[in-house]
């Protein structure tokens, strides 16, 4: 049922709370969503777009990503760019679907789904649901039943929350969320380049640039704990005093 405070197409749910939706190829509708969007993408949405396409993270940002900081915003946002093809598509969307289905980004895997984690002042991690009912999408003629915790893992959904939550801890820090950090010049461009622009980072780590002196050997080889450790990096740089 609709809260009195979300838009008529957007609904609220609980993480067991069902709904019948489904999507694949033969729905009347296969990849309008892929079109006429502003996909919103997060440093593992990045860690995967290079795996999936085979780039590094440098020729990524050359070529498909927008990087954006609004007035209101603390830390500059990236998104995947469009086509000018006249219906703004994704340029990842072809007639079968997806081009990098298997590392399509969060956001893509969620649709119709949405879901925000809040850090509760226990530091606890809170999440929450919301169904986004849009004209277009047909899934929602399908019979199949969900529910957000189902559709989450049927998605490969797991992963990206867990790394989405370990930013969390650094974008919703205690400091930010009380108004008393705002980054200079220097840090933005060591958030930029730590979260966003992986290999870059490696090597700047490695060479010495950075002016680490000790760090884990096995963040080199391994991307996953390389986003990691420059998650930790950026809180030690930002907030010292923790
Ligand atoms: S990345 Fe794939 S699933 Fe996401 S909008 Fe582009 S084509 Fe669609
Ligand atoms: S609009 Fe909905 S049903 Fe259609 S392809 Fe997208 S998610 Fe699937």
């Amino acid at each position: 049922m609709a809260r009195p405070h979300f838009p008529e197409s957007v609904y609220r749910l609980k993480p067991d709370e069902s709904y019948c939706f489904a999507c694949h190829p033969e729905v009347a509708c296969f990849t309008e969503c892929c079109r006429m969007l502003e996909l919103a993408l997060t440093p593992y949405d990045i860690l995967r777009l290079r795996r999936g396409t085979g780039l590094s993270s440098q020729q990524l940002h050359d070529q498909y990503i927008i990087e954006e900081r609004g007035e209101q915003d603390m830390f500059p946002k990236f998104y995947l760019t469009m086509v000018d093809d006249g219906r703004a598509s994704c340029v990842f969307v072809g007639k079968d679907g997806c081009k990098i289905y298997t590392h399509r980004p969060g956001a893509c895997r969620a649709y119709p789904l949405g879901r925000a984690a809040v850090r509760t002042r226990s530091g606890e991690l809170k999440q929450h649901f919301v169904l986004l009912k849009e004209n277009h999408c047909k899934g929602f003629d399908e019979p199949q039943e969900q529910t957000p915790q189902i559709y989450s893992k049927d998605q490969g959904l797991t992963e990206y929350n867990a790394y989405n939550d370990a930013l969390a801890g650094l974008i919703q820090h205690d400091q930010i969320r009380q108004g008393k950090f705002m980054p200079n010049k220097e840090q933005l461009a060591l958030y930029t380049l730590a979260l966003h622009n992986l290999d870059v980072f490696r090597e700047k780590l490695v060479s010495g640039e950075l002016n680490v002196t000790s760090y884990p050997e096995e963040i080199v080889l391994d991307d996953e704990k390389l986003l990691l450790y420059a998650i930790d990096w950026l809180k030690i740089i930002f907030f010292p005093e923790d």
